[in-house]
């Protein structure tokens, strides 16, 4: 039935000409391309965008209908996309999605990689990672405000507020990961990133997310001593597997201050490159003996977290970024592998429960004067915020846009309805040239459950409740998403969470309006009853204040 076709190069769509039947349609499709832009995704020909093999589309074949599909459309129409591929399309009505997508789910028995895997060869399947097969990937600057925040955190609890005199070691310089360095010396601390792959590293010295590279631990050292010694902020990318260069730093006894990962570690075959094994190497091993590479990989992981504890033991501070890692490194026999917390108990988790996290929005036009301009609207809306404008002062200076220009913002309960509704207005008077897509991470307040990650170590203990990532869903659906996404497996893996997407657009329509109103309230209000109903004070207290509905929260 499928033909192959050869991959293509796809690069972001900009300007207002339309070739589908409306600018929902249209800004899916956008959405779509910029995914795959070279500049946005790390590999584009094998339509990867990022997180080991996070992808956009199941295959090339897939990937034309979804176009074609796309583009024909109609304005009360909705397309249903399973695992990366087109599969129906339904008449719907104007105000409910257009596209509505289910990456990755497996039913639980069987949710686990060795499943995955089969299914994936078979063209049954698609990793979606969260933002890669949801169409709202924005490249490294999707990450870095949360990275950065998560940073500022750490140098509020441990060093009065900065990290500068301090040197970070971490590791993965990918997607994701390569938003590490520009966090740590936004924080005006020195980062030491090591990476195997030396086009990651020149990537992320292209994006201006790294200062400077080498491929020797003695210069690398020799540079971050110097920089802290000077309180300098700097970030090196050194060429090296974690595995065996963390332990070689032990070794030496160079004091470390921050230890923490973003190697692919959620994904043991595609994403983590065993020790001792060059690239190339590592590239044939996992086509040959798949199993033997991830027995591999997952036996130097456990080494890695080893050298991470150790640190921890010589007194550094040691945090899960988010990859899985200490699973892994448990199951390995590390029986200590939980020793040190995850990032979002340790620093993000009173954010979620104000409803805060990764709103970010994208000039469908591809013109950087509607950033500026939305940027300008932000600071006047919420003039109050200094954290939001600080953060706003240093993207303006330091982020370079990868593919359609846009903007990541950590807004919470009421202030991303406010902002939505702004951005909207803007369209509708020409003060921003084309719609604007709105949307967000997975890695949100009230949309995933990972026991080893967003939702680790839960006051009451429901870590593992999957309910509350489909009921954001369900009511982003309802409340009328452009297109509402469930996936499992982003961030860390098969078995390991369950999490939704949503994305609504602004076309400065009245249509557009109502559906931004109901959705950027209901999807943040989400993370504020989440956190609520497991009997977090912030939360209680913000669902009272500011007025969400919780049927038996007690006076
Ligand atoms: P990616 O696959 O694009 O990049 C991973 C990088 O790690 C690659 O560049 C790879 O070459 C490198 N790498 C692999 N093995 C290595 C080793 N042994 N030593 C050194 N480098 C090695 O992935 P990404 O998008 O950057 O995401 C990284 C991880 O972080 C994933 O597990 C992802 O799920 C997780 N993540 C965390 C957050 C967060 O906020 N904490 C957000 C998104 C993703």
């Amino acid at each position: 039935m499928s033909r192959k076709i050869a991959a293509r190069k796809i690069t972001a769509k900009k300007g207002l000409e339309l070739e589908c039947k409306g600018w929902e349609q249209e800004a899916a499709l956008r959405m779509l391309y910029n995914n795959l832009d070279p500049e946005v995704a790390e590999r584009p020909e094998d339509l990867v965008v990022y997180g080991g093999i996070g992808k956009a589309a199941r295959n090339w074949e897939a990937f034309e209908a979804i176009e074609e599909t796309l583009r024909t459309l109609e304005k009360d129409e909705t397309m249903l996309i399973q695992s990366g591929k087109p599969v129906a399309v339904f008449r719907t009505h104007e105000e409910a999605p257009r596209v509505l997508l289910s990456n990755s789910v497996l039913v639980p028995k069987w949710a686990n990689w060795d499943h995955f895997n089969e299914l994936d060869k078979k063209g049954l399947m698609m990793y979606g990672q969260m933002t890669a097969g949801s169409w709202i990937y924005i490249g490294s600057q999707g990450i870095v405000q949360g990275t950065y925040e998560t940073f500022a955190e750490l140098a509020n609890q441990n060093y009065d507020g900065t990290l500068r005199g301090t040197i970070t070691l971490t590791a993965g310089l990918g997607g994701m990961g390569g938003a590490q360095p520009l966090a740590v010396t936004m924080n005006e601390g020195v980062a030491i990133c090591v990476e195997v792959d030396p086009t990651r590293i020149q990537k992320r010295i292209d994006t201006r997310y790294l200062d400077t590279k080498t491929d020797s631990l003695d210069e690398a050292l020799r540079m971050a001593e110097k920089a802290r010694d000077n309180g300098e902020a700097l970030s090196i990318g050194l060429l090296g597997n974690a595995a065996e260069v963390h332990h070689e730093i032990l070794r030496r006894k160079f004091k470390i201050d921050v230890v923490t990962d973003q190697t692919s570690a959620h994904d043991p075959l595609n994403g983590y490159v065993p020790e001792g094994y060059s690239l190339e190497e590592a590239v044939k091993l996992r086509e040959l003996d798949p199993k033997e590479y991830v027995r591999l990989s997952s036996r130097s992981m456990a080494s890695h977290v080893e050298a991470m504890l150790e640190f921890q033991k010589n007194g550094s501070i040691v945090f899960d970024y988010g990859n899985n890692i200490r699973q892994v490194a448990f199951d390995e026999g590390v029986d200590n592998a939980f020793d040190f917390p995850g990032f979002v108990p340790a620093y993000i988790r009173p954010l979620f429960c104000e409803g805060k996290g990764p709103f970010r929005f994208v000039a469908l036009s591809g013109d950087s004067k509607d950033i500026e301009a939305a940027d300008r609207k932000m600071r006047e809306l919420f003039p109050e915020n200094e954290k939001l404008l600080r953060w706003l002062d240093m993207a303006q200076e330091k982020i370079a846009f990868q593919g359609l220009p846009a903007r990541i913002a950590w807004l919470g309960y009421g202030e991303r309805a406010k902002m939505g509704l702004a951005l909207n207005e803007m369209v509708a008077s020409g003060e921003i040239s084309a719609p604007v897509v709105i949307g967000r991470d997975h890695l949100d307040s009230g949309s995933v459950a990972s026991p080893n990650r967003e939702t680790e170590s839960m006051k009451d203990g429901s870590d593992a409740v999957g309910d509350w990532a489909i009921l954001n869903a369900l009511v982003n659906t309802a409340a009328g998403g452009s297109w509402i996404s469930v996936h499992h497996g982003g961030g860390v893996g098969m078995g390991y969470s369950l999490h939704a997407g949503m994305v609504v657009v602004a076309d400065g329509t009245e249509n557009a309006q109502r559906r931004l109103e109901r959705v950027l309230t209901s999807d943040p209000g989400m993370g504020v009853a989440r956190h609520a109903d497991a009997g977090y004070d912030i939360a209680i207290d913000t669902a009272k204040e500011r007025g969400v509905n919780i049927p038996m929260l007690k006076e």
